[in-house]
């Protein structure tokens, strides 16, 4: 599994387009919208925690069921709720209903579970229990991205090192598509408005 620098690197990646959403809320509002979606980044890893609570070690349960993609609508439906009780609660209609409607909050909550789940199907390591319920069985991509997390070995000190600089280039790399898309976006919205795009710097 990556870290979580590279789960949590998605939030460079959504940051130029929901930024502007959340441009207008009170300051505590934006931490905890922010900080919710952070939350649904690493959600399938409190499998650990789980493990733990179950009494099982925190590493029997990992990567098993709750790395399962059928759980990431289900996770989006429950975080849409969560989040609008928890970050919108007494704004009005017009403030949370035109920038996070419920659909546009539950394709934010199962995108940014189901990405998790890919990213460490992405890593070498025991696989990911993709299609739970259906089947237990583990999946692992045979293209892989990431180097992981050394979990047995914690004096491998040359593992934490490629692991921190390799997923420290996928977080840039991350951050620079996301400026990319919002300028897209800013183009086809100026092309649409019929204004001209912020020159390029
Ligand atoms: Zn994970």
């Amino acid at each position: 599994m990556p870290s979580p620098i590279a789960h949590g690197s998605l939030l460079l990646l959504a940051a130029p387009s929901v930024r502007p959403r959340v441009a207008a809320l009170p300051a505590w509002r934006r931490g905890l919208f922010w900080m919710a979606l952070l939350f649904a980044l690493l959600a399938p890893d409190f499998d650990i925690a789980l493990g733990l609570l179950l009494g099982y070690g925190p590493f029997e349960l990992h990567g098993g069921a709750m790395h399962s993609l059928f759980l990431a609508p289900v996770f989006g439906v429950l975080w849409a709720a969560a989040t609008r009780v928890v970050v919108f609660r007494g704004l009005s209609t017009e403030q949370t209903q035109s920038p996070f409607r419920w659909t546009t909050l539950w394709v934010l909550g199962t995108a940014a579970y189901a990405a998790h789940v890919g990213m460490d199907w992405l890593t070498p390591g025991r696989g990911v229990g993709l299609f739970w319920p259906i089947n237990d069985l583990r999946w692992g991509s045979p293209i892989k991205l990431f180097v992981g997390v050394e979990h047995s070995n914690w004096r491998d000190w040359g593992h934490h090192v490629l692991t921190l600089g390799t997923e420290g280039a996928f977080a840039f790399a991350v951050w620079l598509i996301g400026i990319w898309v919002a300028r897209q976006r800013d183009r086809a919205d100026a092309a649409v408005t019929g204004q001209h795009p912020e020159p390029v710097a």
